[in-house]
């Protein structure tokens, strides 16, 4: 199980306790605690998103 530190308020998160949101039309995960982003997709130009990062965590492409 993968667990994401939060560096501005220092939660420690499973990804499923990440908030998915919208930022510019990127998707982007966000701490439920403080709102920060901690994870942001950049769009490129082969499919390679925050997958190759987090390979262990189901991602739902749903916009
Ligand atoms: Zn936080």
């Amino acid at each position: 199980m993968i667990r994401i530190n939060c560096p501005y308020c220092h939660a420690t998160l499973s990804p499923a306790e990440l908030e998915q949101a919208d930022i510019q039309g990127q998707f982007g995960l966000l701490c439920p605690d403080c709102g920060s982003v901690l994870v942001r997709e950049v769009p490129m130009p082969e499919s390679h998103g925050i997958e190759a990062h987090y390979p262990e965590m189901p991602f739902h492409h749903a916009r």
